[in-house]
């Protein structure tokens, strides 16, 4: 069986793309120069360019099961290096996404495929803190809490990376964030830790900590909400 449909789908997108803009493949065939590396979930539902609403040509894009950094992931490695010290992108973003299937995974008991050995440090971080976890009141906010965290700890992660540390010693200008994705309302959260230096990674606590003491994801619509909330009574510090 073909795939005509699909084909004929990008006839149809390609069309649709230059409709507006007669060269817009011609700019994107000249060459790319995107501003940000996004390090995502391999899940179908999460797309880097469609959630920023973004182009073609404007972010590099990586993503593998609950968005792992590992030092031995030549892929990912690769990748890295190519976005920094070749693109000279400004900003990197753990990006992972609420109810992720990679993450409920490393927390059940099955672990006999490949792939746990891919979760493994989920796995652990799990194992550490399962007291902390059978406190929450169902399996979905265990999975949850677990999504947040690791997106934390693969932060601090790429933040230990030899090239992200050359690049900060080297006064290059390189941002981390950590930003999980709601699939229910289509709204990124901002997490952190952003670390923009070797000092700002070396003054956070450590991810044990962070179990206990968690931060509250907000996306941007949250966070006006607040702000309008404090213009309105700058003694409330909710
Ligand atoms: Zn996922």
């Amino acid at each position: 069986m073909n795939l005509d449909h699909l084909l004929d789908r990008n006839v149809e997108w390609a069309q649709s793309k230059t409709r507006d803009d007669p060269t817009f493949f011609v700019r994107m065939a000249e060459q790319q120069s995107p501003k940000y590396l996004w390090i995502g979930c391999s899940d179908s539902r999460v797309t880097a360019n469609d959630v920023l609403g973004l182009d073609p040509g404007e972010i590099f894009v990586h993503r593998n099961v609950a968005n792992v950094a590992h030092t031995s992931d030549m892929n990912l490695l690769a990748v890295l290096e190519y976005a920094i010290d070749v693109l000279r992108v400004q900003h990197v973003i753990v990006c992972g996404h609420y109810g992720c299937g990679g993450i409920e995974r490393a927390l059940g008991d099955d672990r006999s495929a490949l792939v746990d050995y891919w979760l493994q440090p989920i796995f652990m971080l799990y194992r550490r803190h399962r007291a902390m976890f059978d406190a929450l009141p169902d399996r979905r906010a265990q999975v949850d809490r677990m999504c947040e965290l690791n997106i934390e700890m693969q932060v601090r992660r790429v933040a230990a990376m030899p090239v992200v540390e050359n690049a900060w010693s080297n006064g290059v200008p390189l941002h981390l964030h950590g930003w999980i994705y709601g699939m229910h309302d289509g709204l990124l959260r901002d997490l952190g830790p952003t670390l923009s230096s070797l000092a700002e990674r070396d003054a956070l606590v450590g991810i044990d900590q962070r179990v206990l003491e968690p931060v509250e994801p907000k996306s941007t619509l949250r966070r006006h909400a607040i702000e309008a909330f404090s213009a309105l009574d700058p003694d409330n510090k909710a």
